[in-house]
């Protein structure tokens, strides 16, 4: 019998999918965005409250407050600036300083109205939402290790993760799916090539 552990699927009705595969929830939130890096397949899967209430729910985020479509578009915000900064690192780039400027002001603001509820270590607690995940932003740029992060190596894709792998060999931010699918077409380009 195989031992490998399936993770838990969030389905879309329109037969997308996503996985919790970031290894953080700032990136799963990240992920959030399919097929970022193919602008004619992209899908936002947090158009409104209801929808980030479902995914809330899936990361294992307890909601302390009401979820709006006003609260979406927070959360979306959030994000857009979290990849800004985050993606360049992937790909061992520097982050523009515009937006680690912009990233800056954004988490400053909800750490000023954040509670500490334990020192050494830390701790913060927050109420909304959008919060919540910055706060996990937060953690991320502090707390993880750069050279670990990845873009997945499918070129439509655009997920990011954490390569926890011990031999930081980790490529696809899921073998079964962005890594047959990408293997899969280099055959097929490869047997069209040779059939010329
Ligand atoms: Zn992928």
């Amino acid at each position: 019998m195989e031992s490998t552990q399936r993770r838990p699927v969030l389905r879309y009705d329109d037969g997308g999918w996503a996985e919790a595969i970031g290894g953080h929830l700032a990136l799963d939130l990240v992920n959030t965005v399919s097929w970022r890096l193919d602008p004619a397949r992209t899908v936002d899967r947090l158009p409104d409250g209801a929808a980030l209430a479902r995914w809330a729910a899936f990361v294992g985020v307890e909601l302390r407050s009401a979820v709006t479509d006003e609260t979406a578009a927070g959360v979306r915000r959030l994000r857009e600036r979290v990849y800004r900064v985050v993606q360049p690192l992937a790909v061992g780039a520097e982050p523009a300083a515009a937006d680690l400027a912009s990233l800056r002001r954004l988490l400053l603001g909800v750490v000023g109205r954040a509670e500490v509820t334990a020192v050494m270590p830390l701790e913060l607690a927050v109420v909304s939402l959008p919060d919540e995940l910055a706060l996990a932003a937060w953690r991320l740029l502090e707390r993880e290790d750069a050279r670990r992060l990845r873009q997945c190596g499918a070129s439509d894709c655009g997920w990011l993760f954490l390569d926890r792998t011990k031999n930081r060999s980790r490529v696809w931010c899921s073998s079964a799916d962005c890594g047959n699918r990408t293997r899969a077409r280099r055959h097929y380009a490869r047997r069209t090539a040779e059939q010329r």
